[in-house]
């Protein structure tokens, strides 16, 4: 076999190798654009995408510009106006590899146009698929407005892996959500198909927070303080009652870079997986100062990966303070003062995914002192057709005890048992067309995080079909006018929080009905009856009965039981009287 022949690949090729890397999707495009636009000092952001940011991605920035002699050198490879420092150490942009223009010019068509303070007009250049053009005059204000069409268009073997434009789009918006959490002292605006998505003033961080997390979200965190040998951690974190079900709503900013860290979220997880129920995750907004030196952030092109020189060094110090916060007294948190003191051994009895506001009772009921651990009462007589019998007695206010007409011993967790029924019941009419919607007398409006208000808007036929009647309000808030009849007395505001995350977690574009067993599983949580709640005979009665003609009605709707039935055969072997 004769040698091959080595050669050097043409710019192009290059840029098109690094485009993969630096630009995998649209939302790598706009962090770039975004980061260079705060590179620039600029005052106020605005990002406008549309088809996901396939199609179209603009950012307009009022920073300091590039001049016109500039425009030709900030397109090419390799070519930065931020590395001071060579050594790669002090890093102080978000930028600094000089791949991110070149990459996006090399992949789509990329104009900028500029224009810094002191020169008479703006100038434009153009790269497509890597042909350039030369820089033009043209109208544009302070600042620099960078276009990019067409994303991948030159690159078809990328552009076969994007998903759809709604994920796409999803994913973008997530990026600017990430960036302008880092960046609170920036205004920014974002558009997305046309919608405002968000839009905010300069702003202290709690203020942002509140702005991108939701008010209500908001106002279940608190502030958080801690060093450690030189790294600093400040922030807001959810309380022990706050939990959402998904973790879209944690962000952490590292030297004042949006990160998504492995690290990080472990710690974040760890911090709290004693308080907050399996499935459900914790909302925090993190930020990390350490010195340059302690850190490297040259680990991937896209520079969203970290490499902490001391990794146990951080993990603990997020452990440490977020662990304090939650040792706080519940007090001071706005609980009931009932149960402070008593949070870890409550907690440890709470059932997994019921909803806060739920949750908050349960726990102040279960924490009550003197509750009588069980309850008799003469019972009706158990019969044959009743497999689950007949009630004797409730015990700790959660388990409901009955006896079959076979003698058998029923143990029924009334929560998840009615949690079951209720999902049942939604289904049905669901599937039937037939939910009866129970206008509220006056309207709930519910603060959520604008891309979660869009979700459920394009949600809102279905939504509609399930009882559910919810409205605009503005970029941050739905207004609810109908609940389902079956989730009566359920609180609104978790409830189509909980659907929100629900639909945040796919990415989207899905119907309603591709997810109504998890879209009707959250909504029945809402509205079961409480562990903890005293049911009278005629309720546990109801409540078995309504068991036994329900589909399903053994297992709630996250696959534990809802009842054991130990025979008499059980009950011996239990107390080794088998075979005597
Ligand atoms: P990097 O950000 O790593 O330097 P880029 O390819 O993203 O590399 O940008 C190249 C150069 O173009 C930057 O160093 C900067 O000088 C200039 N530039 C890019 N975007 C802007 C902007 N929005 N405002 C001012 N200058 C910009
Ligand atoms: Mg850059």
């Amino acid at each position: 076999m004769t040698a091959p022949t080595i050669r050097l690949l043409s710019n192009q090729t290059i840029n098109r190798i690094a485009a993969g890397e630096v630009i995998e999707r649209p939302a790598a495009a706009v962090k770039e654009l975004v980061e260079n636009a705060i590179d620039a000092g600029a005052a106020r952001i605005e990002v406008i995408l549309s088809g996901g940011g396939i199609d179209r991605i603009e950012v307009i920035d009022d920073g300091g510009g590039i001049a016109q002699d500039q425009l030709a050198l900030a397109i090419q490879r390799h070519a930065t106006s931020k590395l001071a420092d060579e050594a790669l150490v002090r890093i102080a942009t978000l930028g600094f590899r000089g791949e991110a223009l070149p990459s996006i010019g090399a992949a789509a068509r990329l104009t900028l146009i500029s224009r810094p303070a002191g020169q008479d007009s703006a100038f434009r250049i153009n790269v497509a698929g890597g042909a350039v053009s030369p820089v033009s005059p043209c109208a544009g204000a302070m600042g620099t407005r960078a276009i990019v069409e067409d994303l991948f268009y030159a690159t078809p073997a990328r552009r076969k892996f994007l998903r759809s434009p709604r994920a796409e789009g999803d994913a973008a918006m997530r990026a600017v959500w990430r960036l302008a959490l880092a960046a609170p002292g920036i205004a920014f605006r974002l558009v997305a198909e046309e919608r405002v998505i968000f839009e905010v003033p300069a702003q202290t961080e709690a203020a942002r927070v509140a702005a991108l997390f939701g008010r209500e979200t908001a106002s279940g965190m608190r502030e958080i303080q801690a060093t450690r040998e030189g790294v600093e951690l400040t922030g807001l974190a959810g309380a022990a009652s706050t939990s959402r079900a998904t973790n879209a709503l944690q962000s952490f900013v590292v030297n004042d870079r949006p990160v998504v860290d492995p690290l990080l979220r472990m710690a974040l997880r760890l911090a709290y997986r004693d308080v907050i129920p399996a499935g459900r995750h914790p909302v925090a907004a993190l930020r990390l100062r350490l010195p340059p030196e302690a850190l490297d952030v040259n680990v991937h092109p896209a520079k969203t990966e970290l490499r902490f020189a001391d990794a146990n060094g951080v993990r603990s110090l997020l452990i440490g303070a977020l662990g304090r916060l939650l040792e706080r007294p519940v007090s001071l948190d706005t609980a009931p003062a009932a149960w402070a003191g008593s949070l870890r051994p409550s907690l440890a009895l709470r059932p997994p995914h019921v909803s806060a506001a739920a949750r908050g009772f349960a726990e102040a009921e279960l924490a009550l002192p003197d509750a009588p651990a069980a309850r008799g009462f003469v019972a009706a007589e158990p019969r044959p057709e009743h497999p689950l019998g007949a009630p004797v007695a409730q015990i700790l206010d959660t388990y409901v005890l009955a006896v079959g007409a076979d003698g058998a011993l029923v143990i029924v967790d009334q929560h998840a048992a009615h949690e079951r029924l209720t999902e049942e019941r939604l289904r049905a009419e669901f599937l039937a067309g037939q939910v009866v919607a129970q206008p509220l007398l006056i309207p709930v409006v519910v603060d959520l995080p604008a891309s979660e208000v869009a979700l459920l808007l394009d949600q809102q036929e279905g939504l509609r079909r399930l009882g559910l009647q919810i409205e605009a309000f503005g970029p941050g808030a739905v207004l609810v006018r109908a609940v389902p009849a079956a989730l009566h007395g359920a609180d609104a505001a978790g409830l189509l929080r909980d659907l929100a995350d629900e639909f945040a977690e796919s990415g989207i574009a899905v119907a309603l009905e591709a997810k109504l067993d998890s879209a009707l599983a959250r909504l029945a949580c809402h509205r079961s009856i409480r562990a903890g709640r005293r049911l009278a005979p005629e309720e546990m009665t109801a409540l078995l009965r309504a068991m036994e003609a329900t589909p399903r009605a053994a297992t709630c709707s996250h696959g534990r039981p809802t009842f054991l039935k130990l025979s008499r055969a059980d009950l011996e072997k239990l107390f080794g009287r088998r075979g005597l």
